[in-house]
């Protein structure tokens, strides 16, 4: 087959740039192309207006330091500086936190009797009635939150090796803002790839054989505009498990012939998890008006509170809700979302409703769910599928390879850090399949 490039990339996300400066730093010649008019995917940095603040509408923290990231961050010269107290609504009152310190100790500890049987997590709690200890509810609200999962259906095995894993990385408690937004990576990612990366470029069908790859196009913002197909020698397919597992969206590709089943076996075992984020920017620190320390995150175990974590970034409060539920949430609206802060910030802060609109400057959301290139926030593993994460770059042919944040098991699973360390892999399992391996 002749082709147009040896290596073509679906998707310019943190993975796919990652994959293209790994690949290229080995000599290897490569494509990226991209569905959106952007690149960084679900990283997605905006400035608030009129402030010099930025805005991440995506992903947010650097979730600990792995050492291949130090080439492309300089925390000392990086972060953000934040502070290191939580707080937590108890008794109608804020008050000083532990947070997450001990979870990934105590889900370690709870679901390690269980590790010869893999189960869901509500089928571990609901085994002996555990649902009635406050220790096991406040987990099910973190694994809801931090993993977005539903816990009728997040491996217990999956999610004790990523909670051991997480005590040694620290990537949970060692979370970092970027001063320059998370985007900062992305144009780092970006500088050190010298290739092409071709905008409104969104795979549709995929024509693949032992020989090689052709794929055919739409530009979203015009389909009636052709596009010619792309040859390459092996394809990397970043595009998230939501996009992947989806028939007849935009985003949706087709395998033409259709994938081994063995491999829609091994994709199924994924699930693309929901969470809504909400950034309130205030016209100033309103809570040191009213007496409160600088703080991190605060947490609100308030049963059926729309948010129940929030944390503090410059002047911006970010609202968060991670699971099954983050999906009912309606804030399209500016009027819904000014709507949450008064009635959820003056009950946290013991403030008269309209304290808190004075102050509120203005808020900003992304809704990933019904994003067409990313059809939900991230994903998780479910039971039974800790082996297909582990082989989720493994070679289709030697020729398909699929890579992103979930083809990282362990603490970055499903991160940013995640998605940077499966480009890598991904490069080294391509390099190893043509023969000259990477070093
Ligand atoms: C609201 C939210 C908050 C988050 N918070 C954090 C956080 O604080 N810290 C953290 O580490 N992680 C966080 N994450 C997760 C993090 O954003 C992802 O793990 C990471 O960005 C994934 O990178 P990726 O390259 O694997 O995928 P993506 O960034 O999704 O990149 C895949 C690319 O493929 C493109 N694409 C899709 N379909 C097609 C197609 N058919 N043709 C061509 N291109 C296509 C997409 O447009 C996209 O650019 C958050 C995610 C969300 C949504």
């Amino acid at each position: 087959m002749n082709t147009d490039t040896d290596i073509l990339i679906i998707g310019a996300g943190a993975c796919g740039l990652s994959a293209a400066v790994s690949l290229e730093k080995h000599g290897k010649k490569v494509l990226v192309v991209e569905a959106r008019d952007r690149i960084g995917g679900r990283i997605l940095t905006i400035k608030g207006s009129g402030r010099d603040e930025k805005i991440d509408l995506g992903a947010d923290f650097v979730h600990g330091l792995p050492p291949a990231l130090l080439e492309f961050i300089n925390p000392q010269i990086d972060f953000l500086e934040r502070a290191d107290s939580n707080l937590i609504f108890k008794d109608n009152k804020l008050e000083l936190s532990s947070s997450f310190d001990n979870n990934s100790t105590i889900i370690d500890q709870l679901v390690s009797e269980t590790l010869d049987k893999d189960m869901s997590f509500q089928k571990w709690v609901n085994l002996k009635d555990r649902g009635h200890s406050d220790q096991v509810r406040s987990i099910m609200d973190y694994i809801q939150g931090y993993h977005a999962a539903d816990l009728d259906e997040i491996s217990t095995k999956v999610l004790h090796d990523i909670e051991t894993d997480n005590r040694k990385e620290q990537a949970v408690e060692d979370s970092f803002f970027l001063k320059a937004g998370l985007n900062e990576l992305i144009s780092r990612l970006r500088s050190k790839y010298s290739g092409d990366i071709l905008l409104n470029y969104c795979a549709k069908t995929i024509h693949w054989s032992k020989e090689g790859v052709s794929v055919s196009f739409i530009n979203p913002h015009a389909p009636s505009l052709e596009l010619k197909p792309i040859r390459a020698k092996k394809l990397i397919i970043t595009v998230p498990i939501g996009v992947l597992q989806s028939v007849d969206k935009v985003g949706s590709l087709q395998f033409q012939p259709s994938l081994p089943g063995s491999i829609s076996k091994k994709l199924s075992f994924f699930k693309m998890g929901s969470a809504i984020k909400i950034s309130y920017a205030f016209y100033d620190y309103f809570w040191e008006k009213i007496g409160i320390d600088d703080f991190f995150f605060l947490f609100d175990p308030t049963p059926n509170v729309q948010f129940p974590i929030w944390w503090k970034k410059g002047r911006t409060l970010n609202a968060w809700r991670g699971g099954p539920l983050a999906s009912s949430i309606k804030c399209s609206q500016e009027k819904e979302r000014v709507d949450i802060a008064v009635r959820e910030l003056a009950r946290l802060f013991n403030k008269p409703g309209e304290f808190i609109r004075q102050g509120l400057e203005t808020s900003y959301v992304h809704d990933w769910e019904t994003d067409s290139f990313s059809l939900g926030a991230y994903a998780y593993v479910k039971v039974g599928g800790k082996q297909a994460q582990e082989q989720y770059s493994e070679p289709v042919d030697q020729v398909l390879f699929f890579a992103g944040d979930i083809g990282t098991p362990g603490a970055f699973c499903s991160t940013v850090n995640g998605a940077f360390l499966s480009g890598i892999h991904v490069a080294e399992k391509l390099c190893s399949v043509l023969c000259t391996p990477c070093s």
